[in-house]
């Protein structure tokens, strides 16, 4: 099941970023301004590209991709591998991806994609199935609250 589902792709506004930089609306304060956190995790976590970066030139474009969604319970916002996103997406039922390239060298950073993914189920996820039971012990504790008021 390799399916992505909602692809978004950011290219316009990359460029119509990179226009307004080489049109001097923009500076490289502007939008070489990639947080120090993303910085270390292209450098420990990222996944190298051969696409150059569009600003210095000087570098390699690394991509670091996250993965957002409340079925992954722990693991929401974590920064995962691309390879690792196909067994993922066996266990949880739906989460977002996010790819973002960054530069190393002069700190170029932007939006690459979005997309969805997910077995679409509704269970077979060990946090969702932990959530589910959590909310389902919330339900009993304030109908007992409420009994004993
Ligand atoms: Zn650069």
């Amino acid at each position: 099941m390799e399916t992505s589902r909602s692809v978004i792709d950011y290219s316009l506004t990359r460029r119509a970023t990179l226009a307004a930089l080489f049109g001097g609306r923009a500076t490289t304060t502007d939008v070489c301004d990639a947080h120090p956190y993303l910085l270390r995790a292209a450098k420990f976590h990222g996944e190298p590209t051969d696409d150059p970066c569009p600003v210095c030139h000087k570098d390699l474009l690394t991509h670091v991709t996250y993965t957002y969604g409340d079925a992954l319970g722990e693991y929401n916002g974590r920064i995962k591998a691309t390879r690792e996103l196909a067994q993922l997406q066996y266990e949880v039922s739906e989460f977002t991806v996010y790819v973002v390239e960054v530069c190393q060298t002069c700190g170029w950073n932007h939006l690459r994609e979005s997309y969805v993914l997910g077995h679409g189920g509704r269970t077979g996820n060990g946090a969702e199935v932990a959530r589910l039971r959590a909310g389902a012990r919330r339900v009993r504790h304030s109908r007992e609250r409420a009994l004993s008021e």
